[in-house]
């Protein structure tokens, strides 16, 4: 029995419809500005929700949203919600070179501290694309100073995950010997496989009493501090319907959007929410990794 207070991380990742990796095949980011934007007013009804319910939250905002819509960067610090980074330009990062991602997320951290005026130390990478492949990415954001990441899923998908990695906070020492603390992304444990629990399509696609009844497995009855997220087009049933799309990616995208913002006020209700930072800090920390070890070498 843990009687101390935990405290979840909610989190939103700042995009607008036509970033997502579902949509790369069909909507190239040079068009990118040529499609309607829905992120500022999805944003905003997010902002009302967790203002009324009187709780703070973590946003990761993309570079290049922050970039055209500073004023929205500007509300979310002004009502007191964590700002962390989620890279510039939601390109996969198993896909760029070490240097292109060193410079891009460089810019997007800048970008964010000079509109909310507060140094930048927390990121998530589009579409979690920290894997295998990629973990030289984890020594790039220790170098430009993050603290904290929250880009590893620990499970197996068609696009992302490191399977068999920690599934609570845990330090990762970088090749330099900087340490960087990673929250990777809810997992519930059954029948041994590690089933995403962490909000986003899967949320949109379980009944809500399956998604309460993960997210409380995976926090060991509310032993563990979990993270949920979701992203403003989610609550946005209204949003243009992008053309030539396969069938599997329109299958993940547009799934129960009309249920999404009810089922976030359910969670809201039910289990106790913060930002990462908050979150992070309502647990111990005791296990280490180096990145040798998180490859599995
Ligand atoms: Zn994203």
């Amino acid at each position: 029995m843990n009687n101390t207070a935990i405290t979840h991380a909610m989190t939103v990742d700042v995009e607008d419809y036509y970033h997502v990796a579902a949509f790369a095949q069909v909507i190239k980011p040079e068009d990118w500005p040529q499609w309607p934007s829905r992120v500022e007013a999805n944003t905003e009804k997010l902002l009302q929700l967790f203002d009324d319910r009187n709780i703070k939250i973590t946003f990761f905002i993309l570079g290049w949203v922050a970039e055209r819509y500073p004023e929205l960067v500007k509300k979310i610090r002004a009502q007191g919600h964590e700002i962390a980074s989620h890279g510039y330009s939601h390109q996969l990062i198993y896909k760029q070179t070490p240097e292109v991602f060193r410079a891009e997320t460089a810019k997007s951290k800048q970008i964010l501290e000079d509109l909310a005026q507060t140094p930048i130390t927390g990121y998530r990478a589009a579409s979690y694309s920290i894997t295998r492949k990629s973990l030289w990415a984890l020594d790039i954001l220790a170098e430009l100073g993050f603290t904290w990441d929250s880009s590893i899923f620990p499970t197996r998908h068609d696009n992302y995950g490191i399977p068999g990695s920690p599934e609570e906070p845990y330090r990762i020492i970088t090749s330099n010997g900087t340490p960087l603390l990673e929250f990777p992304l809810t997992t519930a444990k059954v029948l041994g496989q590690s089933v995403p629990a962490a909000g986003g399509g899967y949320f949109r696609q379980y009944p809500y009493a399956l998604s309460r009844w993960l997210f409380n497995r995976a926090s060991h009855n509310q032993a563990k501090p979990q993270i949920f997220y979701l992203h403003p087009w989610e609550i946005d049933p209204d949003q243009p319907r992008v053309p030539n799309a396969s069938w599997f990616s329109n299958f993940r995208h547009y799934t129960n959007l009309k249920r999404c913002m009810p089922r976030l006020e359910n969670m809201i209700r039910d289990f106790p929410f913060g930002t990462m930072s908050q979150s992070l800090g309502s647990t111990q920390i005791t296990r280490e990794l180096n990145i040798r070890e998180l490859a599995g070498n």
